[in-house]
């Protein structure tokens, strides 16, 4: 396929950018200089190769984006030239990610999460704070070089209010502060030029149970050294694998299956059942896809866990991949969480270099590597098969299933997708043994749990309990509510989950005993609300988040969440079509059809924390749920 492309044609900094990422040119095909005499047009340099490098669209738009701050038109056309891919395609995939932007913009920016756990610490005040000093958001304001724009969650709820700077330049920085007590401490750090790496005690503020003894999945979090991987090895790390080697592949999914270890990501499923299915498959290759998107509101434990303890997920990873066979590994990491990706990449450096990635694997004959991808903002992409899309450089958008990952995966191959806190449990199952691990917890639910306490709550954080444990005595591990307030609310499992109200608090915190209330785990959020929220508000941007986070593919979610945000604002200021209860009745209509109609988990979930607020929670909609 030879392609036409427009002006304006890339100058110098914008190839360089391109180039830094997919090489310099080697055939015409690939943006160097035609010479049809020499090259012809069936050359093993040609067009099919060119765009066999499709999958690294994703990495050069970040790099032309934290060189410019945003993706000049030159720019996007040499990248179409140089992998032979339709602009189209590629305007179709710089549009899809919030971090991009196809306009100028100042070269630093300020993006502030004005989402629930941020919203109620402080994140109006901060926004109205912004708005003066550097105008409007998404103006292209360029007092100091500085604009600022509102953000989904940038999963920091335990230190809210927090913000996420991006700043492009030939030595581009992208670092996360919180929590922000004012702007020019802010500007202060972002004028510095050191690297902000943060330390151990920053991660010990995350880890309230920081250093206490029994911690199992967050022990080293705070106490061992993350970028050290003579301390994770001193700690107990890598015996796991070596164990895992002893055993051999079906001992590992023997191992795993009699921990009833299910997937900690939201879904639940039991990841022993995926292991064995990708292991039979005849296909080849097979891959192990890390899922650390993590973006659901109030979620933060798998930033913790990979800025706190990422040689854990690395080895939990690699004992995976010898179980099922898998020759390629894929980091896929949430673009808002640049340390969490310095940490996961140094450590994936310093494994390789110990010969525990890369080839003869402690002398096994098994060989794996992983790659490291950055997401670039998309809620969306955290379905596993919207991030297969976006690995392989398309918009992350969900594909149908069947087939499933295990077939038909990533690049078509059969392909393992976990999530970080579930593979952070790997190391541990095979030194202790499934049987061992499976003893703990519930029947039901078996091991320890990360739970993501945030809100108003005196001690916000990441914890660990063994499955069992009630909400009553998580909110009290947590210093319970500040100021001696009552809880209004208790949103279960985030944004796609469940409000509960203060009468649930003996619920126990098991995948059952939420189930029995109609109620879910999810990813683990639990956020607490006190009597003083304005829960109308809450909802409404909730509701929001859906809208913007529809990738739109099928009409029941790209419209209805449209339509169930503009029921609550006709709810909320009063002015109905029609009765109130007829109102009400449509909304609860809208997120039937998204439930019964939608292509994936965003859609059928849009609708749950709306609905259950209206139904466990009394007044919230101006006073009265009007049924
Ligand atoms: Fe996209 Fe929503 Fe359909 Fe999922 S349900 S595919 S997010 S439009």
């Amino acid at each position: 396929m030879d392609i036409r492309i427009h002006e304006p044609e890339a100058d110098e900094a914008e190839r360089a950018a391109v180039d830094a990422v997919l090489g310099a040119p080697v055939s015409a095909w690939a943006g160097g200089a035609r010479n049809i005499e020499t090259e012809g047009h069936s050359t093993i340099l040609g067009g099919h190769a060119a765009r066999a490098g499709r999958d690294l669209l994703l990495p050069v738009l970040h790099s032309v984006q934290d060189r410019f701050g945003w993706l000049p038109a030159g720019a996007l056309n040499y990248i179409c030239r140089r992998l032979t891919l339709p602009p189209a395609e590629v305007f179709g995939v710089a549009t899809f990610y919030h971090l991009f932007s196809l306009t100028p913009r100042a070269a630093a920016v300020i993006h502030v999460c004005d989402d629930i756990a941020c919203r109620i610490n402080g994140a109006e005040h901060l926004c109205s704070q912004m708005d003066k000093t550097f105008g409007p958001q998404n103006g292209s304001a360029k007092q100091a070089g500085i604009a600022w724009k509102g953000s989904p969650c940038l999963g920091q709820c335990e230190r809210a209010p927090a913000v996420l700077v991006t700043q492009a330049g030939e030595a581009p920085r992208l670092f996360s502060h919180a929590p922000v007590e004012s702007i020019a401490q802010l500007v202060s750090k972002m004028d510095r030029a050191a690297s902000h790496a943060e330390g151990l005690e920053s991660l010990r503020q995350s880890v309230p149970q920081a250093a206490q003894p029994g911690l199992r999945l967050i022990g080293r979090i705070g106490r061992v050294d993350p970028g050290r991987l003579d301390a994770y090895r001193a700690d107990g790390g890598y015996a796991a694998l070596k164990r895992a080697v002893e055993m051999g592949p079906e001992g590992v999914i023997r191992e795993v299956l009699a921990s009833n270890l299910v997937g900690r990501g939201g879904a639940a499923f039991p990841t022993a059942r995926k292991w064995e299915a990708v292991a039979k498959a005849p296909a080849r290759p097979h891959y192990v896809v890390c899922n650390a998107d993590e973006s659901e509101p109030g979620t933060f434990k798998d930033r913790l866990l990979m800025e706190g303890d990422p040689f854990a997920v690395i080895e939990g990873i690699t004992i995976a991949a010898y179980a099922t066979g898998s020759e390629r590994g894929y980091f896929y990491v949430r673009g808002e969480y640049p340390l969490a990706a310095r940490r996961i990449a140094s450590a994936i450096e310093a494994a390789q270099e110990a010969g525990l990635l890369g080839q003869n694997i402690l002398g096994s004959g098994f060989d794996f590597d992983i790659e490291l991808r950055r997401g670039a903002g998309a809620y969306i992409c955290g379905e596993e098969t919207a991030l297969f899309n976006s690995i392989e450089g398309r918009r992350g958008e969900p594909r149908n299933k069947p087939p499933f990952p295990v077939d038909v995966g990533l690049f078509g191959k059969p392909t393992v997708v976990n999530n970080v806190e579930t593979l952070a449990n790997v190391p541990l199952i095979i030194s202790e043994g499934g049987a061992a691990y499976a003893g703990v917890g519930t029947k039901g639910s078996s091991g320890p749990k990360l739970f993501c306490v945030c809100g108003h709550i005196r001690r916000p954080g990441l914890y660990e309990v063994l499955f069992g444990r009630t909400l009553g005595d998580l909110i009290e591990m947590a210093g319970g509510v500040p100021g001696g307030k009552g809880i209004r609310a208790i949103l279960l499992g985030g944004a796609a989950g469940i409000f509960v109200g203060p009468e649930k608090l003996d619920v126990p915190l098991t995948f059952e005993g939420t189930r029995a209330i109609g109620a879910t785990i999810g990813s683990g959020v639990v956020m607490v609300f006190d009597e003083t929220v304005d829960m109308a508000d809450i909802l409404t941007r909730i509701a929001a988040f859906f809208r913007d986070e529809s990738c739109g593919q099928c009409v029941p979610c790209r419209v209805g969440t449209v339509r169930q945000e503009e029921l609550l604002a006709r709810l909320r200021s009063g002015k109905t079509f029609g009765s109130r209860s007829g109102e009400l009745a449509l909304l609860k209509e809208i997120g039937q059809a998204m439930r019964d109609a939608s292509i994936c988990g965003l859609g059928q979930t849009a609708s749950n924390s709306v609905e259950s607020a209206l139904a466990n929670l009394n007044g919230i909609l101006s006073g009265s749920n009007g049924a």
